[in-house]
């Protein structure tokens, strides 16, 4: 029996937007994979600011946005841990669902170049195989930079013409996959809905109706005019909070 190929893409997703849509469906056709499984992080309450939007609310974009993707499917499983994951412990807890699958860790290059923040991310690298995609201003052979010389002999880079080959999986560990990205971040979809723009074309429709119904990425208090400002202290004083900052 063929071994089954999963992907996984995790991130803020804050919100998830088309450049993920985009990306997702060029490396799941490239890799044939059978599914990806989007996993939203969770980030501690006490993290949330007005730019990010709770763990449930960016859960439940994910689950919008992908209700016309039949491979792609939404994974809470570090939202449902309600504590920050390591995507080492991430990891190993998909890999027991599908222990006998082919597991890739999709992400961008940008996100690819921070990995030695990232915790046991030698293991990591051990454990599943990594495609590496194209983000806009960002080159794909600066992955290189970041590895030692023997994870540079893991990486392949893939040519687009060139079809994926499962041998390809025993030898090498890292795949630099050119894409057509689109130039779409969640920092620019949230920066226009602060400005109550349309968010067409950044975002599929149900996540922008969602994003207008919950009043996500709006303005608050302390960018309210000073009058307004003023009476919002009042209130606060009122309340006795006893937290200095
Ligand atoms: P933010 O601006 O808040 O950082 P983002 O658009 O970078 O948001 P993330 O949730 O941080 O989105 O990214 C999740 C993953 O998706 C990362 O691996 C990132 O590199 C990748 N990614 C994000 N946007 C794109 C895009 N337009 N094209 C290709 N990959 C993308
Ligand atoms: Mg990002």
């Amino acid at each position: 029996m063929k071994k089954e190929r999963i992907g996984i893409f995790g991130g803020t997703f804050n919100p998830v937007h088309s450049g993920h849509l985009r990306a997702a469906g060029l490396v799941q056709r490239k890799f044939s994979l059978d599914k990806i499984l989007f996993v939203p992080s969770f980030i501690p309450p006490h993290k949330e600011s007005q730019d990010i939007a709770s763990p449930l609310d960016r859960m439940k974009m994910v689950e919008l946005a992908l209700q016309a993707y039949p491979r792609f499917i939404p994974c809470s499983i570090e939202i449902d841990a309600r504590e920050k994951s390591y995507s080492i412990i991430t990891l190993n807890k998909i890999k027991k669902f599908y222990p006998n699958a082919w597991l890739f860790f999709i992400l961008g290059i940008d996100a690819f170049l921070e990995i030695e923040t990232w915790k046991d991310w030698q293991r990591i690298l051990d454990k599943c195989l990594f495609i590496v995609i194209t983000r806009p201003g960002y080159q794909l052979r600066e992955a290189k930079k970041v590895l030692s010389q023997d994870y540079r002999k893991k990486i392949y880079e893939i040519c687009p013409p060139q079809k994926v080959r499962e041998e390809w999986f025993s030898s090498y560990r890292i795949f630099l996959l050119p894409i057509r990205a689109l130039n779409i971040s969640s920092t620019e979809v949230r920066q226009w809905a602060k400005k109550g723009k349309p968010l067409k074309g950044l975002v599929v429709a149900s996540i922008e109706a969602y994003i207008k119904e919950h009043k996500l990425y709006r303005l608050k208090p302390p960018f309210l005019p000073f009058r307004m400002r003023r009476k919002e202290r009042e209130k606060k004083d009122k309340g006795g909070s006893k937290e200095k900052r």
